[in-house]
């Protein structure tokens, strides 16, 4: 029974997605034939799984230009102050918006089909996470007072330059925000802290917003996986998986803590010396 022991492991593998595992030869009798066909299965599972990335990449990229001349021409329109009613004005108010959400669905398909392909731009420089951090929480401030709640941030003095793409971690950051503000009650409260922890950078965003259940925290950070909440809020579960690729990439960690009702804290580690 050994050979379908090896079987069975190759077979519980390639269920749970790796897809590159493959059995050794087994023989000609009937346990080495079922050899072959579950390699010929994985063979046929990685060419599809292969097939729907390239389909979503071409997809995607055509979506955008044309995403961006509506957009474009959208905004235009708006701009004309005159020759146009209240009701023509809130009707491509709400083309705009809803384009705008489309390009940004759009855009988070690619930065996700980039990063399985490795091709993201990751361009690490020795930059000053405080000044990110009060970049972004500034960027943030009016959106916050417009729904009510108070935004602060907390940064330790005096911590070192360090190693880390800008542009890739103020995206996270930026995800980590509008997540908190899009999932807390008016009159809530979210507080961004940056500080050192041993050899780690730590960057934390906690909020007093609906939290999530323990049983649902596993999943928050795979593809389009979202969990139900009292809010109603919407999007596509994309923007954890994106930010925790991002942290890997850096070598570091994206995790949560949270308790549901309560609030959560999402916390991105970054080594210090890398
Ligand atoms: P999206 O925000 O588009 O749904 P994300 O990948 O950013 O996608 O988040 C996935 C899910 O994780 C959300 O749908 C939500 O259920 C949960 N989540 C993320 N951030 C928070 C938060 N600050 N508070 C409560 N739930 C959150």
């Amino acid at each position: 029974t050994r050979r379908i022991v090896h079987i069975e492991k190759a077979l519980a593998l390639i269920g749970a997605g790796s897809l590159k595992e493959r059995l050794p030869p087994l023989g000609s009798d009937e346990i080495g034939r079922l050899g072959a066909d579950v390699n010929a299965m994985a063979d046929k599972l990685t060419e599809l799984e292969q097939l729907k990335k390239t389909f979503v990449t071409s997809v995607t990229h055509e979506l955008r230009s044309p995403l961006g001349v509506i957009e474009g021409y959208v905004s235009q329109l708006l701009m004309r102050s005159t020759g146009l009613s209240a009701e023509d004005r809130a009707a491509l108010d709400r083309i705009l918006r809803n384009t705008r959400r489309l390009g940004h669905f759009v855009t988070n398909l690619l930065d996700l089909a980039k990063i399985e392909r490795g091709k993201l731009d990751f361009t690490p420089l020795r930059a000053d996470p405080s000044e990110l951090v009060e970049n972004t929480v500034r960027f943030f401030a009016p959106k916050a007072q417009e729904s009510r709640m108070t935004l602060i941030s907390e940064i330790e003095p005096g911590l070192p330059l360090v190693h880390f793409d800008p542009d890739l971690i103020a995206h996270v950051l930026t995800n980590l925000i509008s997540n908190a503000l899009k999932f807390t009650r008016p009159g809530g409260r979210i507080t961004v802290s940056l500080k050192s922890s041993g050899k780690n950078l730590e960057l934390s965003v906690a909020d007093t917003g609906v939290g999530i259940k323990s049983e649902d925290l596993p999943r928050i950070f795979a593809p389009f996986q979202r969990v139900a909440n009292p809010l109603k809020a919407t999007g596509v579960g994309l923007g954890l998986a994106i930010s925790r690729e991002i942290a890997a990439m850096h070598k570091g960690e994206l995790g949560v803590t949270s308790e549901a009702g309560k609030g959560s804290r999402f916390c991105l580690t970054l080594p210090l010396d890398a």
